[in-house]
This record gives C-alpha cells, sequence and structure tokens, in this order.
C-alpha cells in the first residue's frame, strides 16, 4: 500500500487540523496508508514516533479544532543538507515516499528542495551505508505537494489561504467589541493587527468594520498623510460619528520603508485632534480559535485535491500547490506561486508600491 504523509509547518493558522483530516480520510478512501509527521520539519528529521500512521478515528473532531494539533515548529536542522538527509532516511525507513505540507512560502520552499535533492539524498544514504541500494531502490522519487495554511493571505496564486477568514472574523469580532467602549466613551483606537508583510488582513477588516482609515505596507501612506488623515477623522466626527479606528497592519512602513508604529497615530490623533485615544494590539487571539465555516470547507476541499495530486504525479511534473481561484480548487505550481510572492516583497524593499499592489491585485482577482 502507498503511504502518503501529511505535515503542518511554520506559523499555526485555524483550518490546518481540518486539512490534516481531509487527507488522512481521502488517502485511506483511495487505499493508501496515511502519516501524519509531528512538530513540522522537526518530526522528519527526528523520525520514530514523530511520524506516526492515522487512522480514520484518529482525526475525529479534527475540523472544528483551532491551531494544529499535529504541531508545528521551525526546525533548523532542515535548513541543512545534513537534516535533509536524515529526514529522507525516516522517509524511507517507514515507507514513505509523497509528502503534503501546509504551510507557508517557506516550508513550501523546504518542501520543494527536499524533492530536487531526493535522488542525490538517496545516493548519499547508500554510499553512507545508512540505507541498501535495495532498500532505496523503490523511493527512486518524492511526491510533494503544498497546501497554504497562514492567516496571512500572502501567498500569490490563490484567492484564499486557509486560516485567513476565520482571522479576519476573530478581527472584525475584536473591533466590534471595541467600537462599543469606543463609542460609549467617544474615544479613538489604533488596532495593530497581524498580516506580516502583507495588509490584507488589514485592509479587509477596514473594510469589514467600516474604519476611518487603515495602514498597510504595500501601499504606505505618503506626502503629508498625518495631516490627511486628521482632516478624514475630523470630517467623520463633524458628521457626528462618536468613534475613530485606524487600523494598523504590523508590517505598516512609510514610503521611506520606516516602520510606523502605533505610538505615532495615537499622538497624531492625541495632539493634534485632541481625541482620547488607546492602542489594542490584538496579537495571537487572531490566530486562536475555532475555524470559520469557510476554512473548513477550504481545507477539506483542498486536502482531498492534495492526495488526488499525489497519485496523478508523475516524476517530471512539477510539485503543484492546491489553491483556489475564483470559487475552483486548482493545482498551480509551487515554485511559481513561491516566486511571485517573494515578488511582492522584492518590491516593496525597492519602493516600487505601485507594482507591490498591481501584484497583490492580481492575486485578488486572478
Ligand atoms: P512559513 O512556512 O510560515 O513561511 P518559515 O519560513 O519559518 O514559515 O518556514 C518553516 C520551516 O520550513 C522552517 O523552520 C524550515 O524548517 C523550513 N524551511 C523554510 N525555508 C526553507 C528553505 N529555504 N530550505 C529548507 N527548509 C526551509
Amino acid at each position: 500500500k502507498r503511504r502518503i504523509a501529511v505535515m503542518t509547518s511554520g506559523g499555526d493558522a485555524p483550518g490546518m487540523n481540518g486539512a490534516v483530516r481531509a487527507v488522512v480520510r481521502m488517502s485511506i478512501a483511495q487505499g493508501c496508508e496515511a502519516y501524519a509527521v509531528y512538530e513540522g520539519y522537526e518530526g522528519l528529521v527526528q523520525g520514530g514516533d514523530m511520524i506516526r500512521e492515522m487512522k480514520w478515528d484518529d482525526v475525529r473532531g479534527f475540523l472544528s479544532e483551532g491551531g494544529t494539533m499535529i504541531g508545528t515548529a521551525r526546525c533548523m536542522s532542515f535548513k541543512e543538507r545534513w537534516g535533509r538527509l536524515k529526514a529522507a532516511k525516516n522517509m524511507v525507513v517507514k515507507g514513505i515516499d509523497a509528502l503534503i505540507v501546509c504551510g507557508g512560502d517557506g516550508s513550501l520552499t523546504g518542501a520543494d528542495l527536499f524533492r530536487s535533492e531526493w535522488p542525490s539524498l538517496m545516493d548519499e544514504l547508500v554510499e553512507k551505508k545508512e540505507l541498501t541500494a535495495e532498500q532505496v531502490e523503490p523511493f527512486k522519487h518524492l511526491n510533494i505537494v503544498g497546501m497554504v495554511g497562514s492567516i496571512d493571505n500572502d501567498m500569490a496564486m490563490t484567492d484564499a489561504t486557509i486560516g485567513c477568514y476565520s482571522s479576519l472574523d476573530r478581527i472584525c469580532e475584536s473591533v466590534d467589541w471595541i467600537d462599543a467602549t469606543a463609542e460609549s466613551h467617544q474615544r479613538a483606537f489604533v488596532v495593530e493587527v497581524m498580516g506580516r508583510h502583507c495588509g490584507w488582513l488589514a485592509l479587509m477588516a477596514g473594510i469589514s468594520c467600516g474604519a476611518d482609515f487603515v495602514v498597510i505596507p504595500e501601499n504606505p501612506p505618503s506626502g503629508n498623510w498625518e495631516e490627511e488623515m486628521c482632516k478624514v477623522i475630523k470630517k467623520h466626527r463633524d458628521l457626528g460619528k462618536r468613534k475613530t479606528i485606524v487600523i494598523v497592519a504590523e508590517g505598516a512602513i512609510d514610503t521611506n520603508l520606516k516602520k510606523i508604529p502605533c505610538t505615532v497615530i495615537k499622538d497624531l490623533l492625541t495632539n493634534k485632534l485632541h481625541l482620547d485615544t488607546r492602542i489594542t494590539t490584538l496579537g495571537h487571539t487572531q490566530r486562536g480559535g475555532s475555524p470559520c465555516a469557510y476554512d473548513r470547507m477550504l481545507a477539506t476541499l483542498q486536502g482531498a485535491e492534495a492526495v488526488k495530486a499525489v497519485l496523478e504525479a508523475t516524476p517530471s511534473t512539477p510539485s503543484p500547490v492546491i489553491s483556489i481561484v475564483e470559487n475552483k480548487i486548482v493545482r498551480k505550481p509551487l515554485l511559481e506561486a513561491v516566486k511571485q510572492t517573494q515578488e511582492v516583497a522584492k518590491a516593496i524593499e525597492a519602493k516600487d508600491f505601485a507594482r507591490a499592489m498591481s501584484l497583490r491585485d492580481a492575486e485578488f482577482t486572478e
């Protein structure tokens, strides 16, 4: 029987458990054996009990659980060849030749590198007498399939990453709670949201909550933005609004790539508009809790597709990443998606914000 392993890696995201559940059950339904690698690449490098067979019942109840129940980690040794050599040996020992990784662009880059090195890793294991030629013979190729688990929605070539809508829901709910107290006291709140270098969460939260002003890294405020922000907020107040909400992405920068801390905005609102202003950093509540219906659906459909992609893979097809584009679950070339994702960061670094925005736009509308 074919053995397929599933792993969660990088930052956790709501819906990752649903992905694991779907991969395990689809694998079994397709006549394969399913394995879970615990603690991301760390489990692959350590092997042994960190790579466990999963039966149908082992993933019962996973769909509604937040975080990732098979654990995730950042693993330095997998970035080194010796780490990947150990990981390859552990996979052969367990009889696994296919790996489905649910993680961010770092995790998927690592997975593709592992696949491209695989034949040479096999040779090295035989050379070093860690394994015999007979043992490695059935493991000529490694199949890799990626799934994107991230609250940031920062991956190119997919409309949504597993976890981003749960996180957006949590942010909206939190801002609604803040709204109530802000309105009571006529206060202003500067709310910092997650997203690393991606402004999707901040922008969508701004739209969903009717924020007065949003600051995102792809389109940094330019010129005399301080005055403009104050003008907008004053206009809203003059129209009778009793509260002010400014949403700041954690990666917020100005056009010189200098971080815009929430304190700068707070001071502007306090000193220029004389508003009683507070800062709320939502922090890890944005990653916690039960996944929303959309993320459960996305994880389940993509997990099933990932297993199909493993079974249809050939040695010459590039590793796919499972995406959703215009409501359809599709496969995209993993390396291309990672490359396009990194293009945004490069555009920001080069202060080419128009390009950063158009790359993100292409992502949203692709
Ligand atoms: P994310 O997957 O969320 O982007 P990281 O970038 O931290 O998170 O990557 C998670 C893990 O994936 C790392 O700890 C490391 O083990 C592995 N990894 C990331 N980049 C590479 C790489 N270039 N080569 C090998 N492994 C990598």
